[in-house]
C-alpha cells in the first residue's frame, strides 16, 4: 500500500507535508474506497483526496487548494452528493469525529465528520436528544447545514434552527467562529445554505429534554393504499404539534435484505414520532390503525436512542435518485393525483414515495433567523428511485400542490446539483448569493448544491 507521505506527485507530496492526516491519490489503494459514500450514484473523481485529522487538517488543505484555485468537495457519510467532484480536492471529513455534551446548558458540540448515532446516544446519558432524522447514520453537519428536518420537526423546528455556533474554514483558509453575534451574514447563511460557505470543522446546537417516544410504524398492503392515504390526510389536518408522521409507499424489490412482508410489492408504511404518552398516542392513532387492515404494528414506547427504527431506513450503501417537492396543501384532490401516479396499478418506478407533515415549529421563524424557507409549506413530497432516465414523475405530477420550492436535503442525484435555486425563496437567494460572492468568490466549493456568487456591485 502506498501512503500519503510517500507520494510522487509534488503538489500532493506538499499537501501531504502539511497535513496530520493522510492524502490519497487516483491510483492508490485506500482512494477508490476513501472516495466512495452512501449513494453509489455519484462517483466522485477528484484530483487528491485530504483525509483529514483536525481542524488544522482542514485550514491547511483549504489554503492549499484556495492558493492553487483548485474546487474544493467535501465528503462525509456520502448519504447527500448532488454532483460528483469533477477534479479537484475532496476533503473527507469522515475522521473528524467527537461529540460533547453539556448538560447544564443542554447544548452539544460536534465535530465535523460526526454521525448522528454518536449524538443521540451521547445527548441520551443526561435524558437529552438531538434533532436528528429518519436515519442515525447522516452526517450531523449535511443534514443541518440543509435544514434538517427531523423526527420531532413538528415540535421543535428544523435541526438548523436550534444550532447556536459554527466553526467553519472558508475559501481562503481562514478559520471563523460564526454565532448570532460574530459573523451573522455567515452564520445566517451556513445554516440553509448547505456546504457552500467553507468546511464546518465544529458545531454547536441545543438539545431537546427527549429521552423516550411512542413511535414506530404501521405497515397495510397495497390494496389499502386509498384509504390509508386519504384518511392520513384527514388525520393530519387536526394534530398537536408533538405528533410528527410521514407516509410512504413502498415499493421494494424481492431481494434477501428487504424483510419477507415487504418485498417485491406495494406497500403503505406510516411512521409516528409522538412526544405524548403511550396511551395518548393510542387514542391519537385509533383511526388510522382502523384505515385498512395492517400487515405489520411496531408502535411502542421507545427510548429516543431506538428512533432509527420509525423509519427503518436502509443501512447499505445503494444507488438511488431522490427528488422533493414541498406541498402547500394536501387536500382531497392532491391525494386523488398522488394514487393515480403512485398508487395500485400506476406505472410507478419510485422505491419510495414520500409524505412528510410538516406545520408547527417548522411553520414558524426560528429564534435565531436562518437560511431555511418553507414556513408556508404543509408537507414534503419525496421520491427515491434507482438510477434511470425517466422524468421524476410523481414530484411533477403533484406541481399544481407545490409551493415551486423543493427541500434540498431530499435532492440527490447527479442534476440535482443546478436546482439549488429552487430551495429557497428570490430574496433568500438573493442574499445567499450575495455572501457567497464574499466569502467564495472563485466558487471553490461548487460541487454541492450550488450557490453562485452574485456578480459584486462598485
Ligand atoms: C437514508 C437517508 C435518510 C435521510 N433522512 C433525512 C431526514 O430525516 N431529514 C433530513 O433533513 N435529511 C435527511 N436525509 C438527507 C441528508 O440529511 C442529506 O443528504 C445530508 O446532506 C447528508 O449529509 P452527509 O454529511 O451525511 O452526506 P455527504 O454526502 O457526506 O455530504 C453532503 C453534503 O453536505 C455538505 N457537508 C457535509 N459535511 C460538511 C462539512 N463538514 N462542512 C461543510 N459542508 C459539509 C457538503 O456540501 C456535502 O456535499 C437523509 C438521507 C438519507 C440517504
Amino acid at each position: 500500500m502506498t501512503t500519503g507521505k510517500s507520494i510522487a506527485n509534488p503538489a500532493a507530496a506538499e499537501l501531504s507535508g502539511r497535513l496530520r492526516g493522510r492524502v490519497l491519490q487516483p491510483g492508490e489503494e485506500d482512494f477508490a474506497l476513501e472516495r466512495e459514500g452512501f449513494n453509489l450514484i455519484t462517483e466522485h473523481d477528484p484530483d487528491l483526496i485530504a483525509v483529514v485529522a483536525d481542524a488544522a487538517d482542514v485550514r491547511e488543505a483549504v489554503a492549499f487548494a484556495a492558493a492553487r484555485r483548485m474546487p474544493i468537495s467535501v465528503q462525509a457519510t456520502g448519504h447527500g452528493p448532488s454532483t460528483a467532484a469533477d477534479g479537484g480536492l475532496l476533503i473527507s471529513t469522515r475522521r473528524l469525529r467527537g461529540v460533547s455534551i453539556d448538560p447544564v446548558t443542554r447544548t452539544a458540540r460536534v465535530q465535523g465528520g460526526t454521525q448522528w448515532y454518536e449524538v443521540i446516544q451521547a445527548a441520551a446519558e443526561y435524558g437529552l436528544a438531538p434533532l436528528s432524522g429518519s436515519s442515525p447514520l447522516t452526517g450531523v453537519i449535511g443534514y443541518t447545514l440543509g435544514g434538517g428536518l427531523g423526527l420531532m420537526a413538528r415540535a421543535y423546528g428544523y435541526a438548523a434552527d436550534k444550532v447556536t455556533a459554527i466553526d467553519i474554514v472558508t475559501a481562503d483558509g481562514r478559520a471563523h467562529r460564526a454565532t448570532a453575534d460574530h459573523e451573522r451574514d455567515l452564520f445566517w447563511a451556513v445554516r440553509g445554505g448547505k456546504g457552500n460557505f467553507g468546511v464546518v470543522t465544529a458545531l454547536e446546537f441545543e438539545l431537546v429534554p427527549v429521552s423516550r417516544l411512542y413511535g414506530g410504524g404501521l405497515f397495510f398492503a397495497g390494496e389499502a393504499t386509498a384509504d390509508v392515504l386519504h384518511a392520513w390526510r384527514h388525520w393530519t389536518a387536526s394534530l398537536p404539534e408533538d405528533m410528527t408522521s410521514s407516509l410512504a409507499l413502498l415499493r421494494l424489490p424481492d431481494i434477501e435484505r428487504v424483510p419477507d412482508f415487504l418485498r417485491g410489492r406495494l406497500t403503505v408504511h406510516v411512521r409516528i414520532a409522538y412526544l405524548g404518552s403511550a396511551k395518548d398516542g393510542e387514542k391519537l392513532l385509533a383511526p388510522l390503525r382502523a384505515a385498512g387492515p395492517l400487515i405489520v404494528d411496531t408502535l411502542a414506547e421507545i427510548p429516543y436512542t431506538r428512533s432509527g427504527e420509525i423509519h427503518n431506513d436502509p443501512t447499505e450503501p445503494i444507488p438511488y435518485n431522490e427528488r422533493s417537492m414541498m406541498l402547500r396543501v394536501l387536500d382531497e384532490a392532491a391525494v386523488d393525483r398522488l394514487l393515480e401516479l403512485a398508487g395500485p396499478g400506476a406505472d410507478c418506478i419510485d422505491l419510495t414515495v414520500e409524505l412528510r407533515q410538516l406545520g408547527g415549529a417548522v411553520g414558524r421563524a426560528p429564534r435565531l433567523p436562518n437560511a431555511v424557507d418553507h414556513r408556508d409549506a404543509a408537507f414534503v413530497l419525496s421520491t427515491v428511485s434507482l438510477p434511470d432516465d425517466r422524468p421524476p414523475l410523481v414530484v411533477d405530477g403533484m406541481a399544481p400542490w407545490g409551493t415551486g420550492r423543493r427541500y434540498l436535503n431530499f435532492l440527490a442525484s447527479p442534476d440535482t446539483a443546478s436546482l439549488a435555486e429552487s430551495g429557497y425563496e428570490p430574496a433568500t437567494y438573493a442574499r445567499l448569493a450575495r455572501i457567497k460572492a464574499h466569502v467564495d468568490p472563485h466558487n471553490l466549493f461548487r460541487f454541492n448544491h450550488n450557490i453562485a456568487p452574485a456578480p459584486l456591485t462598485a
